[in-house]
């Protein structure tokens, strides 16, 4: 039923979502309006630790981890609760977005698989915006192959000793703690791979490169050498790390389709204040049929990604495995928000690729989601898989 504050139009008021939820997307937007006019984008590794630290504060944090005795939100990572969050921050600005959702994804792992002395050591901090996390499990030669991965983690007496590389890892070079996939060796493939909590300052570990890209935000190529790092650091039991890994993105991945259906929403809102304001041959661009199909289209598009997300969402939050509908999700919305992007782009004429423009930023924030966490091609090979088991179970 929904609520008597929302629209029943409004995809707040689907029986997806719980009162507490209503209320969390309410909270949300009223901070991002408060917070998030003027993100300064000059210096993004000191505009996302002053984030996190933002975040942290208002609580936000915590909806990203598991466990109120480690100052998480509830028991369990709130799937629809992260969703909310990512969606309406990647609204108001991507770096807030960002900050959000590595703390959560890099200490996801941690949440669903630590000890209880790591999730203390580590989930506190990362709920207040104390210690920045981060994800690395990518590596030169092994980006969507990834138990493929090559950085070797060799038994030491109390220690692993680490070797090899990882690149394209968000929060590279400021965050306080990465969680590692290493190749431990305890059978072929992916089942030979385990997950580690590597602090940044561990000897032998270095940020090799700065990584720039068209929506800047911060991101390293990691070098071990010879990186010691306890027994205890280990997530779960050796062999298990791939897994993990798999565990983390089945939550992380619908959240990176919630964002982008949050960039998508801010361009159909920036594309309907410019068709219905700009002028031209005596009468205003939304008089045309042209854009009135264009605008039908991307809110066509962001329905049925919004549709998507809280189905996968909804039905991890029930305990049902969603690798298929998290995968569906993060194919549609983000594909499709790359559309709406670029159909907002085209309805503000030249001032939509103007440096700075609203439409302009969304149409760089857009494109790396299509490509990480899984690119596109990988999301529509776990969809097409999926169905053939499931027809060959039948
Ligand atoms: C901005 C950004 C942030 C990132 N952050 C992180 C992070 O925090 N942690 C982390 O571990 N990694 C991160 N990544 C890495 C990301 O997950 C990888 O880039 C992604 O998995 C793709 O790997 P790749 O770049 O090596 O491309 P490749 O694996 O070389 O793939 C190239 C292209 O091949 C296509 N393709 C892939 N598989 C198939 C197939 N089976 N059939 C046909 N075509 C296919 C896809 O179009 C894909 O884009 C980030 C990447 C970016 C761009």
């Amino acid at each position: 039923m929904a609520s008597a504050e929302f629209n029943p139009h409004d995809a707040i008021a689907w029986p997806f979502f719980e009162a507490r939820h209503r209320a969390l997307a309410a909270g949300i937007e009223a901070w991002s309006h408060e917070h998030l006019a003027h993100v300064p984008h000059d210096d993004v590794d000191a505009t996302c630790r002053a984030l996190v630290r933002k975040l942290g504060d208002a609580g936000w944090l915590s909806y990203g981890v598991g466990g109120t005795a480690y100052g998480g939100h509830g028991d369990t990572i709130d799937t629809r609760a992260v969703c909310l969050l990512r969606e309406t921050l990647a609204k108001h600005s991507g770096l807030a977005d960002f900050a959000l959702a590595m703390q959560g994804l890099g200490s996801g792992a941690i949440s669903l698989a630590g000890t209880d002395a790591q999730k203390s050591r580590y989930l506190p901090r990362v709920a207040r915006g104390e210690a920045l996390a981060a994800f690395a499990l990518s590596e030169p030669e092994a980006g969507s192959d990834v138990a493929a991965m090559a950085l070797a983690a060799r038994a030491d007496g109390d220690d692993y000793v680490l070797d090899g590389e990882k690149t394209w890892i968000s929060n590279g070079g400021i965050a306080d703690f990465y969680v590692v996939f290493a190749r431990t060796g305890e059978a072929p493939g992916s089942r030979g791979i385990s997950a580690f909590i590597v602090d940044a300052d561990a000897p032998g570990l270095e940020i090799a490169e700065r990584i720039d890209v068209i929506a800047p935000h911060p991101l390293a190529r990691l070098r071990f050498t010879g990186a010691r790092v306890k027994r205890s650091q280990m997530l779960g039991v050796p062999g298990e790390g791939f897994k993990i890994a798999m565990r983390t993105l089945d939550i992380f991945r619908t959240s990176v389709a919630a964002a982008s259906l949050g960039f998508a929403r801010r361009a159909l809102a920036e594309g309907l204040s410019r068709a219905a304001s700009r002028k031209m041959f005596g009468q205003t661009l939304g008089d045309f049929q042209l854009t009135q199909a264009k605008l039908a289209q991307m809110a066509l598009t962001i329905d049925s990604s919004a549709l998507l997300v809280y189905r996968a969402a909804w039905l991890r939050d029930q305990g049902e495995s969603v690798t298929r509908e998290a995968a569906m999700a993060k194919w549609h919305a983000s594909e499709g928000a790359q559309q709406v992007i670029d159909a907002a782009v085209q309805i503000w004429g030249g001032m939509g690729v103007q440096s700075g423009n609203t439409v302009e930023t969304l149409y760089r924030e857009i494109r790396s989601l299509r490509i990480y966490e899984g690119a596109t091609e990988v999301q529509q090979l776990i969809v097409g898989r999926d169905l053939l088991k499931a027809h060959a179970g039948a």
